[in-house]
């Protein structure tokens, strides 16, 4: 049932009895086109264009617990596309476009909010860099505007400007970034995949490979074999894990990344701001509440629990950033397992063992891919051949030394 204002106030006339289960139960068959790995935002997103796009509906979606009790249901929910390099901008600015259209596509109220992403800068090298990459975005087309101190006051007078250790100099904006209610991702796309014919099977933990002279041809999986001409992995921070079930050692790190959440206060924060001086960024749920986070707790993790001197620190920096927010009440904070990769971007590629395909490496930065990294891993599984704008994430790139280092801090950064 498509959800509308006439099915709205038809269900409302009848109890709301009538709304039928958003997406199917079954259970596994034996074999399909495609698995996919992961029932997060990407591998539900790359199930659903794989249907849609490609007309491939023999999928199957396998996830070990729920859908979405992974980083697509923990993260801190901020889109943008205000990247640097050529390898990255075309591919975030796609997603950001995908993010424009996505609620008419499918059918569900995801959120998406366009309240803009603000990155502070704190010295005149920060402000040659953010109007730097500014112009790089402008470039691609996108959107972006350098501000001064004083628009950034008349944004966000709430910010410690003049007193702090690190004085505020200005920001660059991206007026299209913003926030999606990342559940709601998850759900809508579950929803419109189910709806094309994907079978959603959750509590079905992939436990190993089946391999026929060398190839892949299936899964084994706590609730039997399950084969598949093609299988792909959306898998996150446990990317590493799986890969070795299938012999592989991938240049991918797993580290917990916490985000915070307040108590709800009256409409404080206009949209997304980032502190230039460390990492910490901050927005208002629509309940209310502060979302926050910082940097991962620099320790290799499958846990998804993090540990207090992460939070003391994440805390010192809002405090430095907005010091009005130490009199508001944290509620909660919670990880997420983070695959990090040794140059920060992602992989969508072969890996090299025929049948088997990789989505992979999206740092703490996978949520605002997750419609372009569907489409591209999509169109890799359909047509074995990349995407155009995801052609730079190769597997091969760490071998050959073609490195897309966004942050330009070398091949670790999981160190800060
Ligand atoms: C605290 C935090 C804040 C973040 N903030 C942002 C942000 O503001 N903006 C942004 O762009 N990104 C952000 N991220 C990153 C983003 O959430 C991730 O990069 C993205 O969600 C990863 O893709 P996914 O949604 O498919 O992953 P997940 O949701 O983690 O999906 C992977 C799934 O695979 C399943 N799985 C694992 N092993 C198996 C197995 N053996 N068998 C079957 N299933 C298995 C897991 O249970 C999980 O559901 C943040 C992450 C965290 C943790």
């Amino acid at each position: 049932m498509r959800y509308s204002l006439f099915n709205l106030f038809r269900q409302a006339f009848e109890g709301h009895r009538g709304w039928p289960a958003a997406w199917r139960d079954p259970a596994p068959q034996p074999a399909y086109d495609v698995i996919v790995i992961g029932g997060g935002g990407h591998g539900l997103a790359t199930a659903y264009y794989l249907a849609k796009v490609h007309g491939i509906t023999r999928v199957a979606v396998l996830e070990k617990s729920y859908i979405g009790s992974g980083n697509a249901g923990r993260n801190t929910t901020i889109i943008r596309s205000n990247y640097l390099l050529p390898g990255n901008e075309p591919f975030y600015e796609f997603s950001m476009k995908l993010w424009e259209g996505l609620e008419q596509d499918l059918n569900y109220n995801a959120m998406v909010s366009q309240r803009g992403v603000l990155n502070l800068y704190h010295s005149d090298g920060q402000r040659d860099a953010a109007a730097r990459r500014g112009n790089a975005m402008r470039m691609h087309g996108v959107d972006a505007e350098l501000l001064d101190v004083d628009a950034v006051r008349r944004m966000a007078p709430f910010l410690d400007f003049d007193t702090a250790r690190f004085p505020i100099r200005g920001g660059l904006l991206q007026r299209r970034g913003g926030t999606a209610r990342h559940d709601a991702v998850v759900w809508g796309y579950a929803r419109a995949a189910s709806d094309l014919g994907v079978d959603i099977i959750q509590n079905c933990e992939v436990t190993g490979f089946v391999r026929e002279a060398g190839r892949v041809i299936g899964v084994e999986t706590t609730r039997g074999e399950i084969r598949a001409a093609k299988v792909g992995m959306a898998v996150a921070g446990s990317t590493s894990r799986i890969a070795r079930m299938a012999g592989l050692r991938l240049p991918i790190e797993s580290h917990v990344l916490q985000a915070f959440v307040t108590e709800a206060i009256k409409p404080l924060i206009p949209g997304v701001v980032t502190f230039g001086a460390g990492h910490f960024y901050i927005s208002q749920s629509d309940k209310g509440s502060l979302v926050f986070g910082g940097d991962l707790d620099g320790y290799n993790s499958y846990t998804q629990r993090g540990n207090l001197p992460a939070v003391e620190h994440v805390l010192e920096e809002g405090m430095a950033l907005m010091p009005v927010i130490g009199r508001v009440r944290m509620l909660r904070s919670w990880g997420g397992l983070m695959d990090m990769s040794m140059d920060g971007s992602p992989i969508i590629d072969q890996s090299g063992i025929p049948g088997l395909y990789l989505d992979a490496g999206w740092c703490y930065g996978g949520f605002k891919a997750t419609p372009a990294s569907g489409w591209c891993f999509a169109h890799l599984l359909a047509r074995d051949t990349s995407h155009e704008v995801a052609r730079a994430y190769r597997l091969d790139r760490f071998a050959t030394g073609h490195l897309i280092d966004e942050k330009g801090q070398g091949a670790q950064p999981n160190l800060h």
